[in-house]
């Protein structure tokens, strides 16, 4: 242990279990930790450092605006908070007046200021799904379905039915014309990457329009090119009144939105909602040079190439049962419950995965990740296996 991993345990509350390591530098898809040791980042701080580690664009745009201007109150606007509104409402495809955007620091708050605007139907009732995680504040917490996560704190807000994910007939069984929205993630990623059958956005549309409830798609995770298109649900030609997202819209610089698409944006009215530090310039300043680069980089193509190759190699081992997700967003379903194990070997071998679950490994790195650095993770993956399945049955 080092001293800073002591120092954390005697300073910090300790809800995330003790720190893996102590890190003190990043470039790329790469980090070091306190001790020199270099790793392969295949988590990317969970689906956030789109550009990876010290993007010089990232870094250019946030110290000129902070440069310039770092913050002002809602009571004003900035340039940069108007573009990014902007070009949100141009990447989902309704251009801007085809709805309208509400900033936030975070994929909760995202969330948060989505479910009060569901309020505004004058309906409460919300359809959500089991496996889905939506965040850690009360409001979206009650919309999460895990239950250790729920348990210690109801009670929460309530009027919200679960139904299995995936399943239209249940989704069809559970909304009703008191419906206020039915929310769900176009790919399940704290589940462990949870995809759906094909046609179920589709029909959570159908179902969410014959009883005039929203359509709210948590995009948090999945948004912003992670999967190989702007939004996971675009390719699916589904339009949501709703969609949150957060995670990698800053690259790593705290900032979430929540977008209301047509009439959806105009729920929320004055005084109803509101944030001291979201929409600041610096933020919107951070997300509008991850978009720029992410276009000017082709990232969309990269992802969805890389994230195949990543996907066929993996679960080539016969270790591997499924292989889920799409773009730079994978999960790989072991045959034993090892993943603790394997991350553990991972790390020791230099690469920096995720388990979610027992039993599953989840990889979220940077968009700007190098074939090289995918190439070097396949070749590792068999050792690593060996390593996780050798540890269990020691
Ligand atoms: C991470 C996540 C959230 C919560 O975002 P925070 O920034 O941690 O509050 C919400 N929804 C989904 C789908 C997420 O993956």
């Amino acid at each position: 242990m080092t001293s800073y991993q002591e120092r954390y345990t005697a300073s910090l509350m300790n809800t995330f279990g003790p720190p893996r390591l102590v890190l003190v530098r990043g470039e790329g898809a790469h980090v070091w930790d306190a001790d020199g040791r270099e790793y392969v980042d295949l988590l990317g701080g969970i689906a956030v450092n789109a550009l990876g580690h010290a993007h010089p664009a990232l870094v250019e745009a946030v110290t000129t605006q902070l440069q310039t201007l770092g913050h002002v109150s809602n009571f004003f606007t900035s340039t940069p908070q108007v573009e990014l509104a902007e070009k949100l409402l141009e990447l989902l495809g309704v251009g801007a007046g085809g709805g309208k955007v509400f900033l936030t620091n975070s994929g909760t708050e995202a969330n948060e200021a989505a479910f009060k605007l569901t309020r505004r139907t004058g309906r409460t009732h919300v359809v959500v799904a089991e496996g889905s995680f939506h965040g850690r504040t009360m409001g979206a917490l009650a919309l999460t379905s895990k239950a250790a996560y729920r348990t210690p704190f109801e009670p929460l807000p309530g009027d919200v039915t679960f139904v299995p994910y995936g399943d239209a007939d249940a989704l069809a069984a559970a909304v009703s014309d008191e419906t206020a929205a039915v929310l769900l993630e176009p790919i399940q990623g704290e589940a462990g990457v949870v995809v759906p059958p094909d046609g179920y956005l589709a029909a959570a549309r159908a179902i969410a329009d014959q009883h005039g409830a929203l359509l709210w798609f948590d995009e948090v995770q999945t948004g912003m090119g992670r999967t190989g298109g702007w939004f996971a649900h675009l390719r699916t030609g589904v339009r949501p009144d709703v969609v949150t997202v957060a995670k990698g819209l800053g690259g790593g610089f705290p900032i979430g939105a929540c977008i209301g698409v047509g009439d959806a944006g105009t729920l929320l009215e004055p005084g109803n909602h509101g944030t001291t530090f979201g929409g600041n310039p610096v933020a919107c300043a951070a997300a509008l040079a991850v978009i720029g680069t992410i276009e000017s980089e082709g990232l969309l193509e990269h992802v969805t190439v890389l994230g195949q190759k990543l996907r066929d190699g993996l679960g080539a081992d016969p270790r591997v049962t499924e292989v889920r997700g799409e773009g730079l967003l994978i999960g790989l379903d072991l045959s034993a419950d090892v993943s603790a194990g394997a991350v553990s070997a991972a790390q020791e071998a230099g690469f920096i995965v995720n388990a979610p679950t027992p039993g599953r490994i989840r990889l979220a790195p940077p968009l700007v990740l190098t074939t090289d650095d995918a190439g070097a993770f396949l070749a590792a993956w068999p050792a690593i296996l060996d390593e996780a399945f050798a540890e269990a049955e020691a």
